[in-house]
């Protein structure tokens, strides 16, 4: 018996219509061959498990939250509960499949989206740039991958700025497979989502994902996030792709040129308003693509060359460059980037005042008011200012002396915006073992918050009322000797940042 063609648009994070080619693409292909057309998530409870990627709760909310308002906008999801395999697997036995998605750069995904072309026919499985949008084959001069950023940004900025977007498909005439034609088996997967309004598809996906919310660093080191915080509900996040365009276009009208000077300020943060977009949240669940966003700056903005756009797209370069490190070194999620690092030769403080100061700073307890106030911020809200991230970064692995592994894991169980490649990026460059031509950088927490908090705004925002913590932990200056020598690098004199 002949198939029926059906051709699957395959989401995963790109929550929008605008610019998004796999999605496109699918919709053309089913017109032409006149087949059905499925859109799915599968939402993999094997991945959203207690201990792999650690998927911690605000990201479980959010994803719920945004998937459930893009099905219901748009009618177009089918949310099928399963692996991957599992679901196209049985698709398989019914329809003559076809998958169209996005892709990413991160080892895991490229494997499964390796499993899954390789069950449905490499011919039948199209995959498209989306989250890495300039070439990840570009090499410097001498051919080598490149390791710094602006000699990267230089080669790329161009392509960049070049880079078309797709255009927004229509969604009539589209032919959805009557989901009573689908086998039992694969109804077992879906869940029906026509009859239940938004609200309720998210309780019933939340419900599913609702764990608790854990932590595991180190070798056996675990505890339960639930017992330190209360779950915030971040009501004030955008969630659908107009929101998230309206957001942008008032930000670049408003705040884009004056963004060099002011992207540090810490103080500005706290007025509600900020001075930085505030997109990340957006950019990792694909409510719009940074190609739509460099199209919003030429429109509203112009001249890239304006130096606050020009700032505002080196920064969307430094997204690509964290991709382009990973793509081309899985191994940095675990490992140090610089390779003279990478056997183990800084020695962390020992595993027992590891617990205590990672909690303590956790808990926003350490004594450096700005490092609290930023710790604060991030429990409560999902998010952290980046000035406030380097901070605390480096505060954790210089003077406290705690791997840069445990930082990064404790930030993708709390971050709304978690990315792995800016993540590990981040990480990486505050724990000076990243890509960056400095040998160490110490940041000085009180010089910090004197150059980016003057005024105190930020820690009287963020910090609680009772907060009371006279001497930290550790002290500064000490623990400054310390990390050159932790890092091998005792005589040396490098300045405080
Ligand atoms: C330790 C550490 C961990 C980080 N973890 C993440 C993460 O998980 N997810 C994430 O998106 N960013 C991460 N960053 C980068 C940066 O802090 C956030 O992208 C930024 O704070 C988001 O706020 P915004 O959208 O207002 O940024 P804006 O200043 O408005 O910048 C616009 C966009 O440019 C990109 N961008 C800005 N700064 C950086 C940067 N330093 N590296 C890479 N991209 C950047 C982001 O996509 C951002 O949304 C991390 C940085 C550090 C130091």
């Amino acid at each position: 018996m002949n198939k029926e063609k059906l051709v699957v648009y395959w989401s995963r994070r790109d929550f929008r219509l605008a610019d998004n080619p796999a999605l496109f693409h699918a919709i053309e292909k089913s017109h032409s061959e006149k087949a059905y057309f499925l859109p799915i998530f599968v939402l993999d409870e094997g991945l959203l498990g207690d201990d792999v990627w650690n998927i911690g709760y605000p990201r479980r909310f959010f994803l719920s939250h945004a998937l459930s308002k893009f099905s219901k906008e748009y009618e177009l999801f089918g949310i099928f509960k399963g692996s991957p395999e599992s679901v196209f697997n049985q698709l398989l036995k019914q329809f003559d499949l076809t998958i169209y998605a996005n892709h990413d750069v991160e080892e895991f995904s490229r494997k499964r989206d390796q499993k899954i072309a390789n069950l449905i026919g490499a011919d039948k499985f199209f995959s498209f740039r989306d989250q890495l949008t300039v070439s990840k084959e570009v090499v410097s001069g001498g051919g080598e991958i490149y390791s710094v950023f602006s000699p990267f940004r230089n080669n790329v900025i161009q392509q960049f700025l070049d880079a078309k977007a797709t255009p927004t498909p229509t969604l009539t005439h589209l032919k959805y497979p009557p989901l009573n034609l689908l086998n039992d088996k694969i109804n077992q997967h879906i869940l029906d989502t026509s009859n239940l309004k938004a609200n309720e598809i998210q309780k019933n996906i939340f419900s599913i994902i609702d764990k608790p919310w854990k932590i595991k660093v180190g070798d056996d080191y675990n505890f339960n996030l639930d017992n330190i915080f209360e779950r915030p509900t971040y009501s004030d996040w955008y969630s659908t792709e107009e929101e998230v365009r309206y957001h942008f276009r008032d930000f670049v009208n408003t705040k884009i040129k004056q963004y060099k000077q002011n992207r540090n300020s810490l103080g500005a943060d706290t007025s509600g308003e900020g001075a930085t977009s505030r997109m990340s949240v957006a950019l990792k669940w694909g409510l719009i693509s940074v190609r739509s966003m460099k199209d919003i700056i030429v429109e509203l903005a112009g001249d890239p060359q304006q130096e606050g756009v020009f700032s505002y797209i080196s920064e969307l370069i430094w997204r690509e460059f964290y991709r382009y490190i990973l793509y081309h070194n899985p191994s940095v999620l675990d490992t140090e980037f610089q390779k003279r690092f990478q056997h183990g030769e800084i020695k962390w403080v020992d595993d027992q005042t590891a617990r205590f100061r990672f909690e303590k700073w956790i808990k926003g307890e350490t004594g450096y008011e700005v490092v609290d106030a930023a710790m604060h911020q991030i429990a409560k809200t999902g998010w952290m200012h980046n000035r406030a991230r380097m901070i605390v970064a480096s505060v954790l692995t210089k003077n406290l002396g705690v791997d840069w592994r445990w930082g990064q894991e404790y930030f993708r169980a709390v971050l709304l915006d978690l990315d792995e490649a800016s993540n590990n990026g981040g990480w990486q460059w505050a724990a000076s073992v990243g890509a960056d031509t400095k040998p160490i950088r110490i940041f000085n927490p009180y010089l910090q918050q004197e150059n980016y908090d003057k005024n105190g705004d930020y820690r009287r925002h963020w910090l609680p009322a009772d907060y009371n913590i006279k001497t930290p932990i550790v002290d500064h200056k000490q623990a400054r000797e310390e990390a050159l020598k932790r890092y091998g690098l005792g005589g040396v004199k490098p300045r405080d940042y």
